[in-house]
Formats: structure tokens, C-alpha cells, sequence
């Protein structure tokens, strides 16, 4: 399972401009509310429990009280009847001080992401993504002036020149280059240790996914791409990309690194891959499992 994807919530989306609709999902008794502070979720339990952790959804009426009035709330979807949602409670100086006490515990979700099961992973990235959207977005950036939240947290509308504002998701390629039997990993000046992985960058405006999986590999390795196909794509909300998976076929060889993004880079053929996806190589490190660069680079070697 590739993380952050498979979110199971029903999104409702031709509903989120009802306002009716939504107030009445708000103010509904099963109404299930996500805190973040610092764009940190709530997750229930103790903070050394290492398994068995949960996003700390709170009922509706709870979530309510806690932070500014006018904090920013924003809709995830339904599970079923149930409506979800999210809150940005980082007005508090103490989150856990008063009504949350006894519910969990506040966590970086980067690290929340590590404990939590697929589904819960999916729906941190969307709350997570969207609040950080709105943190940094309340300012229209036609006029200047403050912004407004509207169709549930999927837009910001801006009262005086009545610019509409909508999340972004910044677009990013990221591709293993192969030659037959072969393929090309490098080691991004980022990495820590050994650890080798598919090049990666994002998309340029006025760009096609094929011209800027060719460019970034040229880039960063002087090697020319032919044919590219898609794979599959990851959200990824730090902040807010998308990282969209590709094949690229190498036209030429030799590999001259950048040194300033990617500092080493070279061919591994099927063999050596499948020897370190079953740790009976242990020459180089892989990227995580639940990384897509680890579904290209495994499709690739298996087949699966
Ligand atoms: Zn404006």
C-alpha cells in the first residue's frame, strides 16, 4: 500500500457548497471532529504507545469549544452516515490543558503517519494538507485583502474583488529510469546513509509529465529519456504534492551526476534489486516500503 492514498471517506464534493447541508452534518450527534494544533493531529492513547494508535477524532460538540470561535474548519467526508471534519485548535497556548486531557496526545504527522493503520494515514494527509492550505492562504493574493473560507474548506473567497482561491497540489514526477535489464538509482544529497532511490522533481508551468520526467532526469544525470508511461501517483501533504509515478525509458548510458541535488547515481541490473527487495543484499538501502519510489522499483523487479 502506498501511504497517504486509499482514503476511504466519500467526499461528498457536490454537496460541500450547500450550506444547509453542511450545518446540519456539523451539528449532527455522530459528527466525528480531528483537532490539529501546529497541524499536529490528535492521536488517542499515551505518547510512547508505539502500536495500536488512532487519529483522535472527538465528537462535534467537543470540538466546538476548542480553540478560536472562528477557527478554521474544514469537511473530510462521510464514512457511511457519519460526517468527518477537522479543526485547527493552535490558538491554545496548552491543547491538551482543558477539555482534551484525556483523550491522547498531539503528534507531528510525519511521525503520526508511522503508527496509524492505511485509511487513517489517507484521511491525516487531507486534514493535514488543508489546514496548512489555510494557514498560509489568508490573504488574497490579487488584493491583499483577508480571504474567507467557503464550500466547507475547499475554497477561499476573497470579499472585495471576489478572487475564488482553491487548495493547491503541487505536481511532482518521480521515475525510475530503465535500460532493458536495468535501472538507474541515485543518492539524493537528503538521504542519510546509503540509501539509493528513483529521481524526483516537480513540474514546471506549461509542462507535460513526459517533458518533465526528460528534463529532471537530464538534469540531474545527463541521461536522455525516451518513452515514459504512468504507474501510479502518491499524495504526499508536506505541504501539499502529489508525486506521480512513471517508467522512463533511458535512450542514453552514461550518467554524469549534478553533485548538487543527486551525488552519486548508478545502473543496478534486475538481479542485484530483487537480491536487495529480499534482503539477501544489503549493498545499498531502498526507499521505505510504503514510499512510491519503492512500488516503481519493485513493479520493475517482480513484476507485481
Ligand atoms: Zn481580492
Amino acid at each position: 500500500m502506498i501511504a497517504f492514498s486509499g482514503n476511504p471517506l466519500d467526499r461528498a464534493s457536490d454537496k460541500r457548497g450547500d450550506a444547509a447541508w453542511l450545518t446540519q452534518k456539523r451539528r449532527d450527534r455522530t459528527a466525528r471532529v480531528l483537532p490539529l494544533w501546529k497541524l499536529q493531529p490528535l492521536l488517542l492513547g499515551p505518547e510512547n504507545a508505539t502500536g495500536g494508535t488512532t487519529l483522535g477524532f472527538v465528537d462535534g460538540e467537543l470540538a466546538a469549544g476548542l480553540g478560536a470561535p472562528d477557527a478554521v474548519e474544514v469537511f473530510l467526508g462521510l464514512d457511511g452516515a457519519v460526517p468527518y471534519f477537522a479543526r485547527d485548535i493552535s490558538s491554545l497556548t496548552d491543547p491538551l490543558a482543558a477539555s482534551l486531557a484525556s483523550h491522547g496526545h498531539f503528534r507531528d504527522a510525519r511521525s503520526a503517519a508511522s503508527l496509524l493503520a492505511n485509511h487513517e494515514i489517507a484521511i491525516l494527509g487531507q486534514a493535514k494538507a488543508l489546514i496548512d492550505w489555510h494557514n498560509r492562504h489568508g490573504y488574497c493574493a490579487q488584493c491583499g485583502t483577508p480571504t474567507e473560507l467557503a464550500e466547507a474548506g475547499y475554497r477561499r473567497t476573497c470579499p472585495v474583488c471576489k478572487a475564488e482561491h482553491f487548495p493547491r497540489t503541487d505536481p511532482a514526477v518521480i521515475m525510475l529510469v530503465t535500460a532493458g535489464d536495468r535501472c538507474l538509482l541515485g543518492r539524493n544529497k537528503r538521504f542519510t546513509g546509503g540509501h539509493y532511490s528513483t529521481l524526483a522533481g516537480f513540474l514546471e508551468p506549461g509542462e507535460t509529465i513526459e517533458e518533465a520526467v526528460r528534463r529532471e532526469v537530464y538534469e540531474e544525470v545527463h541521461v536522455r529519456v525516451g518513452p515514459v508511461s504512468y504507474f501510479a501517483s502518491q499524495p504526499w501533504p508536506f505541504p501539499s504534492q502529489l508525486m506521480i509515478g512513471c517508467f522512463a525509458e533511458a535512450a542514453t548510458d552514461e550518467i554524469e551526476v549534478d553533485g548538487n541535488e543527486i551525488l552519486a547515481a548508478r545502473w543496478f541490473d534486475r538481479g542485484t534489486i530483487q537480491q536487495l527487495l529480499s534482503g539477501e543484499s544489503n549493498e545499498v538501502g531502498l526507499p521505505r516500503r510504503d514510499a512510491i519510489a519503492f512500488h516503481l522499483i519493485r513493479h520493475w523487479a517482480e513484476g507485481v
